[in-house]
């Protein structure tokens, strides 16, 4: 029994565009192999462990006083893991991508504002722009799923966008818009432009990066996580580089001390082991890449993917496949376009349980 007064959301004098939400979130469930949120599956090494354990260990002697709230000596280890000659000055920090984008929606966004994006594409976007209560406008992506400048620069021109945001390579799709699309987009645009980042380390040039366009464009924000490829999900840093004035207008709207000491001290250890945290991503790109071959010689449509995940299908009824795979004891994500499933590479032993899981799908008629 819940204690305190019997009272139901619906009695709640809730925010109207807000009322029949659900929390976002893709199922949390205790099953051998989880494919479905994108996560790098190898956990960190014992020597990196201790080095964090150690860490907070030392911090855990001041935790009575706040964190360093411009989170600079992590922000400057950023910098230095990105190159590029960028400083602390043109990064932003903050608890996950999720956080980095609210900020920026926060500071350029809001009522009267909109943001543009391209479908299908990251599902949280739309519930950034809610509830930062910046309108939301998407526009499909061509057939393929790629975009290029001309298509970009028209729905700006019709939609006047204050943000614009592309996700590269984009979730679900796994594709990729060149940096010589994005230049041109920089060039013809002059609203805030967002490259979503978040797998970049994965693509087979991961230097091919629009970080490279950010001393010419002032307007240009890419942002990038340390939850994939990092392997520190359950860290929670996300992360972006712009001009030093962009920086500063996230400082404005952030709570103050918003990263809190052990966030910033953990992730300054996975930064300073940078090698042995990225140490799997060649293997995981190549996992992607077989997986994504082995499914097209089953006969399935696969989506060209340059991430660690792959969208796949097409099933009549994609919930029955989804929960099928489930049944056998791998959870993957019933996301993207109609008839599409979402895996994203791990371990070896789970690819194979994987391909287990969906043969029998496979190998029925129709
Ligand atoms: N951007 C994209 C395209 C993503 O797919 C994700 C995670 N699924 C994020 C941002 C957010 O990641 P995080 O908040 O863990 O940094």
């Amino acid at each position: 029994r819940i204690p305190g007064p019997a009272i139901t959301l619906d009695e709640l004098p809730l925010r109207p565009e807000l009322v029949g939400s659900q929390p976002y979130g893709a199922p949390q469930l205790d099953v051998p192999v989880r494919l479905n949120t994108n996560e790098n599956p190898y956990p960190p090494s014992a020597r990196v462990r201790a080095h964090m354990a150690r860490q907070i260990d030392q911090i855990t002697a001041s935790i009575n006083r706040y964190p360093d709230r411009e989170a600079l000596a992590l922000r400057a280890d950023l910098a230095a893991y990105l190159g590029f000659g960028l400083t602390s000055s043109n990064i932003w920090v903050a608890n996950g991508s999720n956080e980095v984008m609210t900020h920026i929606l926060q500071a350029f966004g809001g009522p009267g504002r909109t943001v543009l994006s391209f479908t299908p594409t990251y599902s949280m976007y739309p519930e950034y722009a809610r509830n930062t209560h910046t309108r939301y406008v998407a526009v499909p992506r061509r057939d393929d799923y790629t975009l290029d400048a001309d298509l970009v620069v028209a729905a700006v021109a019709e939609h006047r966008p204050d943000v614009l945001l592309i996700t590269t390579p984009n979730n679900p799709t796994g594709t990729i818009t060149p940096v010589k699309v994005i230049e041109e987009i920089c060039e013809r645009v002059d609203c805030i432009v967002v490259v979503d980042e978040a797998y970049q380390e994965f693509t087979e040039f991961p230097a091919d990066s629009s970080l490279a366009l950010l001393a010419r464009f002032g307007r240009l924000i890419v942002s990038r996580t340390m939850s994939k490829a990092f392997a520190l999900a359950g860290g929670r840093v996300g992360y972006f580089a712009a001009a030093p004035a962009v920086v500063d207008a996230c400082r404005i709207v952030r709570l103050p001390y918003h990263m809190s000491a052990q966030t910033q001290a953990i992730a300054r250890v996975a930064l300073a082991h940078r090698n042995e945290m990225l140490a799997q991503v060649d293997a995981l790109r190549q996992e992607c890449q077989e997986l994504q071959e082995w499914l097209r010689r089953a006969g399935l449509e696969v989506v060209p993917s340059q991430a660690n995940f792959i969208l796949f299908g097409r099933f009549a009824d994609r919930h029955a496949v989804w929960q099928e795979v489930l049944d056998a004891g791998v959870l993957i994500r019933e996301v993207g376009p109609e008839g599409f499933l979402r895996l994203n590479a791990g371990t070896p032993d789970e690819m194979r349980a994987f391909r287990e899981a969906i043969s029998p799908v496979i190998a029925r008629p129709g």
